[in-house]
């Protein structure tokens, strides 16, 4: 993974948040590179600031410190309407969420990103149906979100994110809504998008079951990184728990 050329840097990052009260630091000079083809887990508990980092990482937010640049262009440089649609086209977003809307079909939702960006109804729909295949909803694609379980309407916004051929994937808690059992299989998803088609995936969890899929954790502590865990092939959640108490104390 290391000869790979870096698809992400985060350089430096602070972000302060302004309250009524005392601002607050919800990260400190962060540091990462992220390299083509890599999967990456960020895991810290809750209030860490793992909400905050891939918020910048997909250009929804700005650091008050720090770049992030991404295929080369800093995100922070850029203006609002130029980030927006450098997101649409090179980012593909996961919330724990799932955030599909009620009225459209699955294929509908998954077209969504492609159809905002001016590609023809059909040619959008049939990768959309594509991506649902993939995924194993080909039986689901005229379903709207109220009809599917809820690993399904997740396996339908991972399609939704994939739908613009993203240069990074980013999951915030994606499994947060759901069983063990279907967390598990959006993990194992994840896993095989990064191992089998070479899909960059930053994901955030406070789960070990979930970060024992990626090839790298990175842990978070009060806004700061406090440790890497590089994961060889043998990928137990019980031996990366250990490391992790280890490392947040
Ligand atoms: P996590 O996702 O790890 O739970 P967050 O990134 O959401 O953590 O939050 C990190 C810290 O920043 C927390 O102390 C949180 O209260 C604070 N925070 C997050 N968003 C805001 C905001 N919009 N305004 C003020 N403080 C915030
Ligand atoms: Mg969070």
């Amino acid at each position: 993974m290391s000869s790979s050329p870096p698809l992400a840097e985060l350089v430096g990052i602070g972000k302060r948040y302004e309250t009524l009260g005392e601002p607050v630091m919800a990260l400190r000079d962060v540091s990462l590179t992220i390299c083509k083809g890599e999967f990456v887990a960020i895991m810290g508990s809750s209030g860490s600031g793992k909400t905050t980092l891939l918020h910048l990482l997909a250009g929804l937010d700005t650091p008050t410190a720090g770049s992030v640049v991404i295929e080369g262009r800093n995100l922070a440089a850029m203006r609002d309407v130029e980030r927006t649609l450098f997101r649409r086209r090179r980012l593909g977003i996961v919330f724990q969420a799932y955030n599909l809307l009620p009225t459209l079909t699955a294929t509908e939702n998954v077209a969504l990103p492609a159809l905002l960006d001016g590609v023809p109804s059909r040619e959008a729909e049939t990768k959309a149906r594509e991506l649902l295949a993939r995924l194993d909803l080909e039986l689901r694609v005229e379903h709207r979100p109220q009809a599917l379980s809820g690993g399904e309407q997740q396996r339908v916004a991972i399609a939704r994110a994939l739908m613009n051929d993203p240069a990074l994937l980013l999951a915030d808690e994606p499994t947060g809504n759901l069983d063990s059992v279907h967390g598990a299989a959006i993990w194992e998803r994840l896993a095989s998008l990064a191992r089998d088609e070479g899909t960059t995936i930053v994901a955030v969890t406070h789960e070990p079951d979930g970060a024992a899929h990626a090839d790298r954790v990175v842990v978070l502590r009060d806004g700061c990184i406090v440790g890497e865990i590089i994961q060889e092939d043998k990928r137990d959640a019980a031996t990366l728990a250990a490391r992790y108490r280890e490392l947040v104390g």
